[in-house]
């Protein structure tokens, strides 16, 4: 039998989500989904002075609002944790220990001012800035002055000096790096720390992870990661590089601190369902246009149809799925959605048919008091040039209407024959001040099931007071 799939999403806590890294939970989550496998969640705070507490909580709230509810990990536990790096420095000792056994990482007295003029040195000298084991192996009684002097060392792994490493990239496929240009590189900080190519890559394998699908920005890790996990005899997971996820200008997103983040989409109203499927096509081919439930986009989850140029981050197409999300969203999710108060104004046995009228036209919670507002509210504020408008149709055209409802019933058939009768109006001259005068829009949910809505009150006072004006013809 095969193994089972297990993926992970690993967030370092500095902050809140964005985009990027929501599509990146979503694309593993989905993996691990589509195949039966388990989803892990992994929390990267070894990194103390950056690590928030508030963050790791708000994390977690953010992936449980989008649905991504993880099998294992903080708060839920499973056969591999602590799933807080935090909790395993111990482990990471145990292994560093091991590759300094080995004669694979051996410590590195040098500070970092002195690497730091290493390397401005190489590139004045037109040299490649790769770290020079001779350079750095110091005579014995240096070693010890430094130790004395209280100053602790680095453990640097020692990659093999020539020679290539290759491996297939489950998105990109074959991928070759050639060893020499990679150089020894920290994986155990002077304060006993590790560093993120070890701690990252020896969870990924102790926590039995098969497969780590991660941003495009890592490629260039994982050459280094392979090594510390080859070096160690242990298994590596298969691991696949998603595009870069750029913005409308196209420039990397990641960098735009605040930008396309969670806190702005959840201030912003969005709905989990609008943004997952949003996300879950941002550099993944879907051959459905329809909005899909993330049990849906599970089983239609390919890793070959995740493709390898940039993905744009398109406002207009996140707006897109939002509508189709308010679209299918139910009326106790709509209510929820738009908060206590949305529907004050709307009579108890109308709020069905007025979400069914409105819906069309609700895209941000704060549409839907809006538009109760505008049925059930005071009335309109109408702009000068909508003054002037519903001025010039003429009182005749109110009266009219007026008196249609007056003579049979107040709907947009009878109101509408009415002024056709009367003054031989038809089309946009007619529906146009219509929807004006009750409104106080241009547009908005159709005509006729809005004005059914409106007490029959209401919808007179907003004609009459245009029954007032001179005529103009
Ligand atoms: N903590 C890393 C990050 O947030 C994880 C990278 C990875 O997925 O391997 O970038």
């Amino acid at each position: 039998m095969s193994q089972p799939l297990r993926t992970r999403f690993a967030p370092s806590p500095t902050g809140r989500l964005h985009l990027g890294n929501v599509r990146t939970a979503l694309f593993n989550f989905l993996l691990a989904r589509m195949a039966g496998g388990s989803f892990v969640l992994r929390i990267e705070d070894t990194d103390a002075a950056r690590s928030e507490e508030d963050s790791v909580r708000q994390i977690a709230e953010d992936l449980r609002w989008l649905g991504l509810q993880w099998d294992e990990g903080p708060e839920v536990g499973g056969g591999y944790g602590p799933y807080r790096q935090s909790g395993r420095a111990g482990i990471y000792l145990e292994f560093m220990d091991r590759l300094r056994q080995a004669g694979s990482a051996y410590d590195c007295w040098r500070t970092d001012d002195e690497l730091r003029m290493f390397r401005k040195a190489r590139i004045a000298a037109g040299r490649p800035p790769i770290y020079d084991r001779q350079w750095a192996a110091l005579p014995e009684d240096e070693v010890s002055r430094r130790r004395e002097a209280g100053q602790s060392p680095a453990l640097r792994f020692s990659v093999p000096r020539d020679g290539q490493l290759h491996f297939e990239d489950c998105i990109r496929g074959r991928q070759t790096f050639g060893l020499a240009e990679i150089g020894d590189f920290v994986i155990g900080r002077s304060d006993g720390t590790p560093s993120f190519f070890f701690s990252n890559a020896l969870d990924d394998s102790l926590m039995g992870l098969t497969h780590v699908l991660r941003g495009e920005d890592h490629l260039s890790n994982t050459p280094r990661q392979l090594l510390i996990l080859q070096a160690l005899e242990l298994p590596a997971p298969s691991y696949g590089h998603l595009p870069l996820l750029v913005g409308p200008d196209g420039a990397p997103l990641s960098k735009r601190m605040g930008s396309a983040g969670m806190a702005e989409f959840r201030a912003d109203g969005i709905m989990p369902e609008a943004l997952a499927n949003y996300a879950a096509r941002l550099g993944h081919a879907s051959d459905s246009g329809k909005l899909m439930s993330l049990a849906e986009l599970a089983a239609e989850f390919r890793l070959d149809k995740v493709g390898r140029s940039p993905a744009r981050y398109d406002p207009i197409q996140l707006e897109h799925w939002q509508g189709l999300a308010v679209h299918a969203a139910s009326a106790e999710h709509l209510a929820e959605w738009a908060g206590p108060g949305a529907f004050e104004r709307v009579p108890s046995d109308r709020r069905e048919a007025f979400l069914d009228c409105v819906r069309p036209n609700v895209l941000r919670p704060a549409d839907i008091p809006h538009w109760a507002d505008v049925l059930f509210g005071r009335g309109p504020r109408f702009s000068p040039s909508m003054v002037q408008e519903l001025e010039q149709t003429g009182a005749a055209f109110f009266s009219a209407a007026l008196a249609g409802i007056e003579a049979g019933a107040p709907d947009l058939a009878t109101i509408a024959n009415a002024v056709k009768a009367g003054l031989g109006v038809k089309g946009r001259r007619l529906y146009r001040p219509l929807r004006l005068a009750v409104t106080g829009a241009e547009s908005g949910p159709e005509l006729g099931p809005l004005i059914d809505l409106m007490p029959t009150d209401t919808l007179k006072a907003r004609l009459e007071r245009w029954t007032a004006v001179r005529d103009s013809c």
